[in-house]
């Protein structure tokens, strides 16, 4: 099975004109899957997307927390997927400690958006989901805790995507992706920072939430997937920067890649 992933957002924390906030699209022939919903769910407004939006009419949407640079699109909803069925999966209440329904409809209501949750013109069935294995449209998904500064999820798709984003480095996504195809994994700073007494605070600051390149590809190579995609790029470091975070990582796991917003990869 041939399936096409598209990461709609590359970015973190504030959207840019490059780099929208962390949104992604998979698509295969039994279903259509999104992981959470930042700002870069509004590319699915482009043309070409509209005619595969309008064909399915069942989505599953998988949130891996509630940071809002990750569900702020889920007030665009009615713009793209007006006349779906939305089944929402964000992480159950044993994860995070909060009541999933409650916090979706917390943030889609007034005076935040014009209608409340069960007033939207998208029909949004909030159903979280637990660690463990699940089926959605007979594919497997396989939910992990991580550790970030809110609790957060990695979500593993059968044997052709881990998505893990809002982590700081943990040993055991290794294994959680072992053999996948392609390992989609956050990096906020590129890692050099930890051998310079000068910076070495940015990597001790950003470790207790995030992850840097270099120790995503040693994951990456730890696991042997085939190909590592950085994402949750940091909006307030340069180009070049993460350039030389692609570097780093290019280093420890040669097939590793930074992706523009609307790239498609088949895996
Ligand atoms: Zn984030
Ligand atoms: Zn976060």
């Amino acid at each position: 099975m041939t399936a096409i992933f598209t990461l709609l957002g590359t970015g973190g924390w504030i959207p840019t004109p490059r780099r929208e906030t962390t949104c992604a699209l998979l698509s295969m022939p039994e279903a259509l899957f999104l992981f959470d919903a930042g700002t870069g769910l509004s590319r699915l407004l482009e043309e070409r997307f509209s005619r595969e939006l309008k064909a399915e009419r069942e989505i599953h949407m998988f949130l891996s927390h509630y940071h809002l640079d990750h569900v702020a699109g889920l007030v665009y909803l009615p713009a793209m997927l007006k006349g779906c069925t939305v089944h929402l999966h964000p992480p159950a209440a044993e994860v995070t400690g909060l009541d999933p329904l409650e916090v979706i409809a917390s943030i889609i209501r007034k005076p935040f958006n014009p209608t409340s949750l069960a007033d939207m013109p998208v029909d949004i069935l909030v159903e979280p989901v637990g660690e463990g294995e699940h089926s959605f449209c007979g594919v497997s998904v396989r939910v992990r805790r991580q550790v970030h500064a809110d609790a957060s999820v990695a979500f593993r798709v059968g044997d052709h995507l881990v998505f893990a984003t809002d982590t700081s480095v943990d040993p055991g996504t290794a294994a959680f992706s072992a053999g996948v195809r392609l390992l989609v994994h956050e990096a906020w700073i590129d890692g050099l920072e930890e051998e310079d007494p000068a910076t070495e605070y940015i990597a001790r600051e950003t470790y207790v939430a995030h992850t840097s390149a270099r120790q995503a590809a040693a994951l990456a190579a730890e696991a042997g997937v085939g190909e590592l995609v950085l994402c949750h790029l940091n909006p307030l470091r340069s180009d070049d920067y993460h350039q030389q975070m692609l570097d780093s990582a290019r280093h420890i796991f040669l097939p590793t890649m930074i992706l523009e917003d609307g790239e498609e990869l088949s895996i």
